[in-house]
């Protein structure tokens, strides 16, 4: 941890025109600064640079941000790194907040693992290029199976013999403690003897790294054929290898994963190293056991495309089709390409060149809806039941999208590929997102119900099961988005500012208390108890009211360098839009901006407040036309009522806008 002075001290040194002038070729056009933007192929300029905001923006692909969040991005690396790095660059002394004893404790022994595991990693590669054994056996296999030494090197491959004690040995003369051996899942200690032995051996060893190059566990391959013998051995879960959490080849392929923004995954060890060696890096692979929530999150860092690159036999496909919807639920854009029977991606990518390779995942790559629909495809045309099996399954997948927007896309492509119409399919999804979402309310009612009764046995009543009925509220955070960022404009650029109002009903009792945006703005919210809906704001929105800051500037400050790239990206990208109406308005009228405020910030949060209102009178007519067809007349006449209310607010809003526009 670096302390807060150090922090500060280092932003404020921070120059963004020298600090992006390291990576990328600076031309000064007016007050600022352009290039080719680093982040995205482009052959005219559009990424800009203002030394007078600290600011980059690219026109081009969007991304933006501060200088520290420039070197996260460009260097992939985290806040803390990106922080001394530019320490580093401004010879800024780093002094670390104090950690716990327990704190200091557990990082020294995570770094006394790793580091245990690099001597490990530097042991097996060792043995397998000076040792006779190494040569002949692991070497001679690697070489076999087509791999060049730059990628048996570039992957620190290495080699065990059968002695059962061989590392465990090197390590006690090493000087290591022999328990961080056995902690790192190198080694096991017999219970009856007390002996430390080696888990790898008689083995060719491939060393799983972390995001940032540390070795952090091992894969081993057996390279006999004795079915009894399992082909790999894996490190067990330890204090630096959660395997839920690691992808193995997301160190060699992280920068390729960002300039090419595509993932591909695949399934093992030698599939990474294959595709690596015909030039493609970027690739990750899941080693073999089904993709958690983690591991996606690991791949979101750099990118939202994945393909997924399996084995074209019954078992990939079914592994293929589970990965698919998790990628899905996570927001990810999929493709799927499918090697032909019995080939993985390593044993197709030694029959071909790699310019073939190539090409063939060019070609092959379908988007997860063909895919599905080729499964079938065959079957589809005389079974009508396949067919609506198909389509149903597609809806599914449709449903879990988090996104609207993509959910659109996809009804309107599937609309077209299934021949179905357009608004029935609509209704499908809509259907199924309700059902899940009525799924995790009974869920969760049911473990509140579990909780609260535990302890309450006697009450033999409380023991059925309660039938809440609750209106599903429909997520759909797009469609207030505009309205919502354009309340984070105000907040973030003039929370602070007085507000003098012309409105109403603040004139006389309000007046003198002297309202300031950022108060105005919570105040209206509160009032009607909403909360911004898009979950990056709405936690924006709660961190500014927590900040300790109350000057304008070390507010902004704080969220355009803030730890979360998403935050100051998205700050950044806020307060440079220039184009922003409002502005042209304070240009226009050449008046002082407070008074423009007062007619503009109640006007967006009135904006905002409508289309809060319209959507969920949209859902409640929805709701309604459902209760409709199922006949349940007092759910009818429940939403009926809340329409009724939600129409009364709504012509208010209307009203009160309509004479602000005036
Ligand atoms: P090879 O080409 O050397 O046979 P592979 O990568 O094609 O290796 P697969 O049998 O396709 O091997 O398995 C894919 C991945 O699943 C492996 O890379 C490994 O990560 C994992 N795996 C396979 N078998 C085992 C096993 N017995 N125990 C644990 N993990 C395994
Ligand atoms: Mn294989």
């Amino acid at each position: 941890m670096i302390d807060k002075a150090t922090v500060d001290r280092i932003l404020d040194s921070a120059q963004i025109v020298e600090v992006i002038g390291d990576f990328v070729s600076l031309k000064k056009r007016g007050a600022n600064y352009i290039a080719c933007c680093p982040f995205h192929h482009e052959k005219t300029p559009s990424f800009s640079v203002s030394p007078a905001k600290g600011i980059y923006k690219c026109f081009g692909c969007g991304k933006a941000g501060s200088a520290v969040s420039f070197v996260m991005e460009h260097e992939q690396i985290s806040y803390p790194e990106a922080l001394k790095y530019l320490a580093a660059k401004y010879n800024i002394p780093i002094t670390e907040k104090e950690e716990t004893k327990e704190e200091s404790e557990a990082r020294v022994k995570r770094e006394s693992l790793i580091l245990v595991s690099e001597f490990a990693q530097g042991y097996f590669s060792r043995i397998l290029y000076e040792t006779p054994k190494g040569k002949s056996i692991g070497l001679s296999y690697f070489r076999e199976r087509g791999f060049r030494d730059e990628i048996i090197k570039k992957f620190q491959l290495g080699y065990s013999t059968d002695e059962r004690t061989g590392l465990v040995n090197a390590a006690r003369s090493a000087g290591f403690n022999l328990d961080y051996l056995v902690d790192s899942g190198l080694a096991v200690k017999r219970e009856d003897t007390g002996e430390y032995v080696d888990r790898f051996y008689d083995r060719v060893i491939f060393p799983v790294h972390s995001i940032s190059g540390r070795v952090i566990a091992f894969g081993g391959r057996t390279l006999r054929t004795d079915k009894k013998v399992a082909k790999y051995i894996n490190s067990p879960e330890t204090e630096i290898y959660v395997k839920s959490r690691s992808l193995y080849g997301i160190y060699q392929a992280k920068s390729s994963i960002v300039s090419k923004q595509k993932c591909y995954l695949v399934e093992g060890y030698t599939d990474v190293l294959s595709l690596h060696q015909a030039g493609i890096e970027n690739v990750v692979a899941s080693s073999g056991t089904s993709l958690t929530t983690d591991q996606i999150g690991l791949i979101k860092r750099f990118t939202t495309n994945v393909t997924v690159l399996y084995d074209g036999d019954q078992a990939g496909i079914k592994a293929s089709i589970r990965g698919i919807d998790m990628l899905l639920k996570e927001g990810l854009q999929v493709k799927v390409v499918l090697f032909p029977d019995g080939e993985d991606p390593d044993s197709f990518s030694k029959k071909v060149t790699p310019q073939e390779l190539v090409a063939f995942l060019e070609r092959s790559e379908q988007d997860f809806m063909s895919f599905k629909a080729e499964l079938l495809s065959s079957e589809m045309d005389r079974d009508p039941m396949q067919k609506a099996r198909l389509v149903n399954d597609v809806i599914r997948s449709i449903a879990v999208m988090p996104d609207a927007i993509t959910r659109a896309v996809y009804i309107e492509e599937s609309s077209r590929k299934f021949n179905i119409d357009e608004s029935l399919l609509q209704q499908e999804v809509a259907k199924v997102i309700r059902q899940n979402q009525i799924e995790l309310i009974r869920n969760e009612e049911r473990r509140e119900w579990r909780s609260t009764t535990i302890n309450s046995s006697e009450n033999i009543a409380a023991l059925t099961m309660p039938e809440k009925r609750k209106i599903p509220d429909f997520v759909n955070d797009t469609y207030c988005e505009f309205a919502e960022r354009e309340l984070l404009y105000y907040l973030l650029k003039f929370g602070q500012h007085k507000l003098y109002l012309e409105d109403e009903m603040y004139v006389g009792a309000e007046r003198d208390r002297e309202l300031t945006v950022a108060q105005y703005i919570l105040t209206e919210l509160q009032t009607d108890e909403l909360e911004l809906k898009n979950l990056l704001y709405k936690n924006i929105f709660d961190e500014y009211f927590k900040l300790k800051e109350h000057e304008q500037e070390q507010i902004m400050r704080h969220f355009l360098n803030h730890p979360d790239k998403k935050v100051s990206e998205l700050v950044a990208g806020i307060i440079i839009q220039e184009h922003n109406l409002t502005i042209k308005h304070f240009i226009q009228a050449l008046v002082p901006e407070e008074n423009i405020l007062g007619k503009f910030v109640p006007k967006a949060v009135l904006v905002y407040k409508s289309k809060v209102a319209e959507q969920a009178n949209s859902n409640l007519c929805r709701a309604l036309g459902e209760a409709q067809k199922a006949g349940d007349t007092e759910l009818q006449k429940e939403l009926m009522e809340q329409i009724r209310i939600i129409m009364q607010v709504r012509n208010t809003f209307a009203r009160e806008l309509n004479r602000l526009t005036l």
